[in-house]
C-alpha cells in the first residue's frame, strides 16, 4: 500500500466515523463517547456511568457551561 492509499483510507475511516456520530445525534439515540469530543482525551468510565450521554471530559464540560452562561447574558 502506498502513502496515497493510506491517506485515503484514513480519510474514509474518519469520515465514516463522523457520519456515524452525526447520525446518532440526528436520530436522538444515546451518544456515549469513549473520548472527549472537544479535546479527544479518554473520558473515565466512572464519568460516563455518572453522566448520561456524556461526550466531553470534565474540563471541556466546564468550559462549555461557562460559555453557555456567558452567551445568555444580554
Ligand atoms: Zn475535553
Amino acid at each position: 500500500m502506498d502513502i496515497a492509499d493510506k491517506a485515503q483510507q484514513i480519510i474514509e475511516e474518519s469520515m465514516s466515523r463522523k457520519l456515524a456520530e452525526h447520525s446518532k445525534q440526528f436520530t436522538g439515540a444515546d451518544v456515549d463517547l469513549d473520548e472527549c469530543e472537544e479535546c479527544g482525551i479518554e473520558i473515565p468510565q466512572a464519568r460516563r456511568d455518572a453522566i448520561h450521554n456524556c461526550t466531553t471530559c470534565v474540563d471541556c464540560q466546564s468550559l462549555i457551561e461557562r460559555k453557555a452562561k456567558h452567551n445568555r447574558k444580554p
